[in-house]
């Protein structure tokens, strides 16, 4: 589809937006409207010679902000903080325009994310001490050993589409804040907050070049570009394994830093001292939240058998209350999935969980909601009951809303399946018997175990995941450790 707009979402390089030159060199492509199918912008597409252009503004521009004192930088940060609030409905119209969320979803978390990141990463820097060292000596001398923290430099930052601009910041102001540049590539399918967060970070006083960004797909195209490009000192990545590991092998021959944070198969283990409405209020947001296109939603709800029926009867009952329509409508709760293509993906898994002779909960087909929204990626928030981990539904990231209900006996059974996948994001425990909740908390072999909650984030606390979840992590003090290097000294005394 093309689009009927003359609007375009631009390139943004060394403090200005890049103007599309007509000509044969020349490719843009449409930012659709996932709820509705339709184009509603235009992207200019970054060529290689662009993000060369936006690597070497980056390089350029990293000698005087890397120098710039912190408390100037920490500021810059919270000014950008500021005037997201200032342009707040602005931010939430450019989210749900890309990706079909309810305003009332980035009303509540994208964009108070986004000014919560940079306000956080400025607060952590500021704060931020080193480690010292003295040395016992022969004869009575001391040395003192300290570290001193520089800036990666040029960091590549890539980003997906199930929460763009909250993923975006949470890497971008940590970057800034400890003296990086940055070029940043965002999803394909969303590319407007993290273009109307450039004009934000120019008017809060980053210097032109700080922070770019060039718009386009992965591989042959800005992502690909951006991460074989030489003048990169590290790349922090969103995004899936199968891509992770691709951008993995892109990088190894210049041996640069990479910060992955990639999919999950989240389980939730229901035990049977349970409080059973906090606990279906807390599946309802896990299993659906976002349509289920969050990292961390759950797709494994593993249910002691005793109170097996209550937790799929109280479940369903909460899939059917959820309200699937206009994005712009206060009272919807669920959006469409991202695209089409996605939607097809999903739509596999649901033949393939019939295949497997899933029983059928709830929902499982794509739903007419009517008008323009027919032309959208929608589908039914979805249950299955009858499948085992040995399941392709159960093995495999699908990233929409739905769950598979597995029974169990015994805690140390629940552990077990639990930790019967490759992936290692996100877990809940759901138990009102804390002792029970700290020891499975953590036999879980995830980088984020939650009891009696799910996505609360102290964004001072640790993020990341083992296995195909990622490598390292990130939040507070493990950020600074991706963004900086640290030059140890050791001076004898
Ligand atoms: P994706 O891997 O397809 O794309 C992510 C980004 O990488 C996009 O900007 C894309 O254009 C870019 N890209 C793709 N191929 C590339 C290449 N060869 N070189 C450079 N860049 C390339 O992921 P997606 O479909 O956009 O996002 C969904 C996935 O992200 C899910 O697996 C989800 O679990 C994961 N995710 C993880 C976290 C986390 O914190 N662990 C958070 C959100 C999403």
């Amino acid at each position: 589809m093309t689009a009927d707009t003359t609007r375009w979402i631009r390139n943004f390089v060394d403090g200005r937006y890049v103007d599309p030159e007509p000509g044969p060199g020349h490719r843009s492509f449409d930012a659709i409207d996932p709820a509705t199918g339709r184009a509603h912008a235009q992207v200019h597409e970054a060529d290689a010679p662009l993000v060369d252009r936006a690597v070497t503004a980056a390089r350029t521009a990293l000698g005087p902000w890397s120098s710039t004192p912190v408390r100037e930088r920490t500021a810059v940060l919270r000014r950008a903080a500021d005037l997201i609030e200032a342009r707040f409905e602005e931010f939430v119209a450019a989210e749900t325009a890309d990706t079909g969320k309810p305003l009332t979803l980035s009303r509540e978390l994208d964009v108070p994310r986004a000014v919560a990141n940079f306000r956080t990463f400025a607060d952590v820097v500021a704060a931020a001490g080193q480690e010292s060292f003295m040395t016992d000596l022969a004869g009575g001398r001391q040395a003192l050993n300290y570290a001193v923290r520089k800036p990666l430099g040029v960091v590549a930052v890539i980003v997906p589409w199930n929460l763009p601009l909250l993923l975006l910041t949470w890497k971008v102001a940590p970057a800034l804040a400890c003296g990086n540049t940055v070029v940043v590539k965002p999803s394909e399918e969303t590319p407007g907050t993290a273009t109307l967060l450039a004009e934000v970070l120019a008017e809060a006083g980053l210097p032109a070049g700080a922070y770019n960004v060039v718009h386009g797909f992965g591989g042959g195209s800005a992502g690909e570009h951006l991460t074989t490009h030489p003048g990169i000192d590290g790349v922090t990545f969103t995004g899936s394994s199968a891509t992770g590991a691709h951008v993995m092998k892109t990088v190894a021959p210049r041996v640069r830093p990479v910060s992955f944070e990639l999919g999950g198969k989240n389980a939730a283990l229901v035990f049977e001292d349970a409080d059973i409405e906090e606990t279906l209020d807390g599946l309802q947001r896990s299993v659906f939240a976002n349509t289920g296109q969050v990292c961390l939603c759950t797709e494994r709800v593993y249910v002691q058998r005793s109170v097996f029926a209550d937790i799929a009867d109280g479940l369903v009952e909460r899939a059917k209350s959820l309200r699937l329509g206009s994005p712009l409508d206060e009272a919807t709760t669920t959006g469409p999935l991202i695209s089409q293509a996605h939607r097809d993906k999903v739509r596999g898994y649901f033949d393939l969980a019939e295949q497997c002779g899933a029983k059928v909960l709830t929902g499982g087909d794509i739903p007419r909601l009517g008008g323009d929204l027919d032309g959208g990626s929608w589908i039914e928030p979805t249950l299955w009951t009858g499948l085992t981990n040995a399941d392709r539904p159960v093995r495999e990231e699908i990233f929409g809303p739905v769950a598979a209900l597995i029974p169990f006996d015994t805690e140390a059974e629940a552990i077990a399946l639990a930790n019967d996948t490759e992936y290692g994001l996100a877990s809940s425990v759901w138990t009102s018997d804390l002792r029970r909740g700290h020891r499975v908390a953590q036999a879980m072999n995830v980088g984020m175990s939650w009891v009696n909650t799910w996505f609360l984030r102290d964004l001072r606390s640790p993020f990341g995941g083992v296995g195909l979840s990622g490598l390292g992590r990130e939040g507070g003090a493990s950020s600074l450790h991706f963004y900086t290097e640290p030059t140890n000294v050791c001076v004898q005394l």
